[in-house]
């Protein structure tokens, strides 16, 4: 199994990790321990995946080093088994109503990880493109975008020719972006380059941590994302209030992953309770 059902955070939706943080050790085997070539500073520092796995199933762990694993082996089952598991687990959200309202199944890629080379970002295109036509919408976020921190991380690992890699790597990302059935959002933070100065950067969405370099950016609420859906539409640029010390430590009324449906039986049963939620969010960004 590869592919995990949901989270509190982005509701009922499939996703699929890979090892947070920046690769260690040497050649392809780095990989193993961090999938994210792009890591920031910032990342290193405060990566929300460190203390919590991307989902509450304890199986979602296990997902994630077979991802990881089959991956690096052999990205032609990696794409098989990823196809399979998604017709599998999209046709059990769609009986079950827990679809988002258009009908659509909603994926998240690397709730923690990242893509981590270029061949591994191709085999993404390959399976978005053969799933188009069906009512699969995939969104995620991503660090890789950033060439001149890829190259150096892949040249510490001694990979050869670091910076054709990570040029190679950035060409896969600008290919998924034009897909309509994939949002890709480029992860900033204040440790790193201001996107809205590079051309090559241009019509990107920006998810950036506390402020976005562009500047109109909305706040994420923080409720499921399955409900919010903003992201998952791509509507716009949105940030992120530090989750590590900040947010976390508000009790949200719902422990358990919600699809749009239950949410809204959600909302109606416990109005009150989630827009004390939503107002000392607000509070903790906009402190009095
Ligand atoms: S803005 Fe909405 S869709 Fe995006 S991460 Fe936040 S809750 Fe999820």
């Amino acid at each position: 199994m590869l592919i995990i059902i949901g989270n509190t955070k982005i509701g009922k939706a499939l996703h699929v990790n890979l090892p947070l943080g920046a690769p260690r050790g040497l050649k392809f085997e780095a990989f193993i321990s961090g999938t994210c070539p792009g890591a920031s500073l910032w990342c290193l520092e405060n990566c929300y995946g460190i203390d919590r796995p991307p989902s509450e199933d304890p199986e979602s762990l296990e997902a994630l080093k077979k991802a990881i694993e089959l991956s690096l082996r052999d990205l032609k089952a990696f794409k098989e088994a990823i196809v399979r598991e998604l017709l599998d687990k999209g046709r059990a959200l769609e009986e079950s109503g827990d679809t988002l309202d258009d009908g659509s199944v909603p994926v998240r890629l690397h709730i923690v990880g990242d893509f981590y080379l270029p061949d591994y970002a191709r085999t993404w295109l390959d399976i978005v493109d053969e799933l188009r036509g069906l009512k699969f919408r995939f969104w995620t976020y991503t660090k890789s975008w950033w060439m001149e921190k890829v190259a150096e991380t892949y040249a510490k690992i001694r990979l050869s020719n670091p910076k054709v890699l990570a040029e190679e790597l950035f060409d896969m990302l600008q290919e998924l972006r034009t897909r309509n059935n994939f949002k890709l959002y480029a992860s900033t933070d204040k440790t790193m380059p201001d996107i809205t100065k590079r051309p090559e950067m241009r019509g990107w969405l920006e998810a950036g941590i506390e402020f976005t370099y562009n500047e109109k950016s909305i706040t994420c609420p923080e409720i499921p994302c399955v409900a919010c859906k903003y992201c998952i539409y791509g509507k716009g640029h949105v940030k992120f209030m530090e989750r590590r010390n900040k947010v976390r430590p508000i009790p949200k009324p719902w422990k358990t992953p919600l699809s749009p449906r239950e949410w809204r039986i959600l909302l109606k049963a416990k109005r009150e309770e989630i827009e004390w939620y939503i107002k000392s969010l607000k509070l903790l960004q906009n402190p009095l």
